[in-house]
């Protein structure tokens, strides 16, 4: 039971919205909570939710598809929801917008009679050549990733970046090699088929996950031109050497005249050593900054960020007057911080070391919630101590519950 009534944000192995004694769970990275659960898009590190297959999510169709065809087993409990659609939960009400990320991706808008929030997902703020833009939600709170949050993230226009794609490929296979773009398999693999399909005649030959995932597209209404590589007519293409291949990136060179190129934001900082093109499918800093002006939020919080992008909240401090801080356990509402109290934190801490005692157990967060309450502390004092525990390197989260490192 909650101590609060407004609205309120946080994060606890995913994001946590709530509002009085409901909540909503975001993209969850762990099994922590038994409220209702969003999945945003198909990348691992936003759909673990589906690893519980008894465990009801609301997802699009497509993404559940994409996760079907990475080769995701034992999933279930998909709660099919589509952009346009709104569910409501009690005083909750949950509206879901177009990212603009990858098939499927969504944002989601959080209604509450306090105020909206909106959570982001992934997303990206200009139009691709398989997505049309992020949708610009007015919301009080915004909760937004931060991938490429730092001001040396420009990228250059997509359709600059598409003419030295072409450009590069052509010209490499008129030097008798095999342009091959490695790329992650779900959204700039179809990025860059659709490139070449559109400017050049080079026939574009997949590679295992690759194919796939460009199969669903075409499935879902995509007009992309590629056939697989180990189909007789991929190995035709491959043997005379007249066309390009997208292969995933963590994939080895299977032909010994393929030339290799990159196609990732990080393009932007890696130097002239390799061939690597700044292409992605998420907003840079100022597509970011253009997104944050347009959907005029109260509060501004942060995820997703590496050692490159810590700065971005002061950025939107700075040059936009808007507060903004990165989404931790903290509790955020939306006229600040709730701060907890450090010394029943320290106390919780010490109850859980104490509770906590069998090496590789897994412990259910709701159990030590269960068990702390028996101390009198509340379930954000528990959940909060837990987090504090999991950042100090005392507890390691793992899909399922806590346990000791
Ligand atoms: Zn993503
Ligand atoms: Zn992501």
């Amino acid at each position: 039971m909650s101590n609060y009534v407004e609205l309120r944000v946080r994060k606890f192995g995913g994001i946590v919205v709530e509002y009085g004694d409901q909540g909503i769970m975001l993209d969850p990275t762990r099994n922590t909570h038994s409220y209702p659960t969003f999945v945003s898009h198909a990348h691992s590190d936003h759909s673990a939710a589906f690893k519980h297959p008894g465990r009801e999510k609301y997802a699009t169709q497509e993404t559940f598809d994409l996760l079907e065809v990475m080769g995701w087993k034992r999933l279930g409990g998909l709660k099919p929801i589509k952009v346009g659609d709104t569910v409501k939960i009690d005083d909750i009400e949950v509206k879901v917008h177009n990212a603009g990320h990858v098939l499927g991706s969504v944002e989601f808008e959080i209604n509450t009679p306090e105020g909206t929030v909106l959570y982001t997902g992934d997303l990206c703020t200009e139009d691709t050549f398989t997505m049309d833009p992020a949708t610009k939600v007015d919301c009080d709170i915004l909760v937004i990733e931060t991938t490429f949050g730092a001001p040396m993230f420009n990228f250059p226009k997509r359709a600059d970046v598409a003419v030295e794609i072409y450009q590069w490929a052509v010209n490499t296979v008129l030097q008798g090699r095999i342009p091959t773009f490695k790329t992650d398999s779900i959204g700039n693999a179809q990025e860059v088929i659709s490139i070449l399909n559109q400017y050049t005649n080079l026939p574009v030959v997949t590679n295992k996950s690759a194919t796939r995932v460009t199969e669903l597209y075409r499935s879902k209404g995509y007009n992309l031109d590629s056939v697989d590589a180990d189909s007789d007519e991929g190995k035709d293409l491959l043997d005379s050497g007249k066309c390009a291949i997208i292969t995933p990136k963590g994939s080895k060179p299977f032909r010994t005249n393929q030339e290799i190129a990159l196609t990732s934001g990080w393009a932007t900082i890696m130097g002239r050593k390799r061939v690597a093109f700044p292409l992605s499918d998420h907003a840079d800093y100022k597509g970011l900054m253009g997104f944050i002006r347009g959907v005029k939020p109260k509060r501004v919080l942060t995820f997703h960020g590496g050692n490159f992008t810590k700065d971005f909240h002061n950025h939107v401090r700075k040059t936009l007057g808007i507060a903004a801080a990165p989404l931790t356990a903290r509790i955020e509402t939306i006229s600040g911080p709730k701060m907890s109290n450090e010394a029943r934190i320290n106390a919780c801490s010490r109850q859980i070391i104490r509770t906590i005692r069998i090496p590789g157990f897994i412990y259910q967060p709701a159990w030590l919630v269960k068990e702390m309450s028996r101390q009198g502390f509340t379930s954000n004092e528990t959940e909060n101590s837990i987090d504090y525990l999991i950042e100090r390197g005392v507890l390691k989260g793992t899909p399922d519950g806590v346990k000791l490192t």
